[in-house]
């Protein structure tokens, strides 16, 4: 699962299917399918961790899940970003840039919300103290995030 990484992509923020993630209270930015196709096709499906920044602000923790569309018959792949923070609004057609840095687990199926909202917050504690290690920390300063021209794609 980490032979791609440290993985860089950049790209719109689409509206995805509704799954109600607002709903659990955790929102997921959802890449475009052209960005989610230039993905290496044998990256692993589950959740990673990294860093993410919407247009030029500023760099935050965040979980990322990459898995099956359902929307496409579960033929596609999906690439949603959960930044760890709070937003005043939503910011679709914004430039989304994300560093994947680690894994975390492989995709599950919960037979409960309440299953599947703990597991989150799980992913999201474990995300949160595996980026203030120094090795995770210094990619936050990493030009990728300062300079909108740079490399759309990974380096
Ligand atoms: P959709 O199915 O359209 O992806 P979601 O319920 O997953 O809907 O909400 C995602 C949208 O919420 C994002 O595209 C973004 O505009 C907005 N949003 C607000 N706060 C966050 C956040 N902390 N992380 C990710 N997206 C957020
Ligand atoms: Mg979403």
């Amino acid at each position: 699962a980490m032979r791609h990484l440290p993985y860089f992509c950049r790209g719109e923020v689409v509206k995805g299917f509704g799954r109600g993630s607002k709903e659990l209270g955790i929102p997921t930015a959802n890449f475009s399918e052209q960005v989610v196709e230039s993905f290496p096709s044998d990256i692993s499906t589950g959740v990673y961790y990294g860093w993410a920044c919407v247009g030029n602000g500023d760099v935050h923790k965040m979980v990322l899940s990459i898995g099956w569309n359902p929307f496409y018959k579960n033929i596609k792949k999906s690439v949603e970003t959960h930044i760890i923070d709070t937003f005043k609004g939503d910011f679709y057609g914004e430039i989304l840039s994300v560093v994947i840095l680690g894994y975390i687990r492989s995709e599950k199926n919960f037979t409960s919300l309440e299953a599947l909202i703990s597991a989150i917050q799980e992913d999201i504690e474990e995300a949160k103290r595996q980026l203030d290690l120094p090795e995770h920390l210094k990619l936050k300063e990493d030009n990728f995030f300062r300079l909108p021209e740079g490399k759309p794609v990974n380096h």
